[in-house]
């Protein structure tokens, strides 16, 4: 079951992200949701706006740019999130281009469902998956190898 959810947009991407989740209100109130701080702002408003007592809980972090794409990426190398929704801006270099970067590679990293787009967004929520109390997400292999490596 997907409980945990890190959301994170660009400015030009933001309004996009909105829709989604206003959108997808009913089929996300279940869940806990992380956003850096802009984003997370826009989304506690749009869910609140439609969903009133029933909002689910948004924690805002700091602004990507401030540290808050790092914060999403260490919640997902603590295992602290189920999944990822990050619509970046792919037709400029951000300032935080490394964190970008930096988040993208921990997410495929350890496995977790990331949508980069809205289409991807639409099938992860729409699969059976996502509510279901048994699939396991499994932690690729190789973190437990690079923990145990030898060294010299
Ligand atoms: P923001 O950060 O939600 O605080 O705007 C997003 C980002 O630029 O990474």
């Amino acid at each position: 079951m997907i409980k945990n959810i890190g959301f994170v947009a660009h400015d030009s991407r933001k309004e996009e992200l909105i829709a989604w989740v206003k959108y997808n209100a009913e089929t996300i109130k279940h869940c806990t949701l992380y956003c850096t701080g802009t984003t997370g702002k826009l989304m506690k408003k749009a869910l609140q706006e439609r969903l009133g007592d029933e909002c689910p809980e948004v924690n805002c972090l700091l602004s990507g740019p401030l540290g808050g794409d790092a914060e999403v990426g260490a919640m997902i190398a603590e295992g602290k999130l189920d999944m990822l929704v990050f619509f970046c801006d792919n037709l400029i270099v951000q300032g935080h281009q490394n964190d970008v970067l930096g988040l993208s590679r921990l997410a495929s990293l350890y496995n977790v469902p990331y949508a980069s787009n809205r289409s991807s967004a639409d099938f992860i929520i729409s699969s059976p998956l996502f509510t279901s109390e048994t699939y396991k997400r499994i932690i690729p292999s190789c973190i437990e190898s690079y923990k145990n490596r030898k060294l010299k």
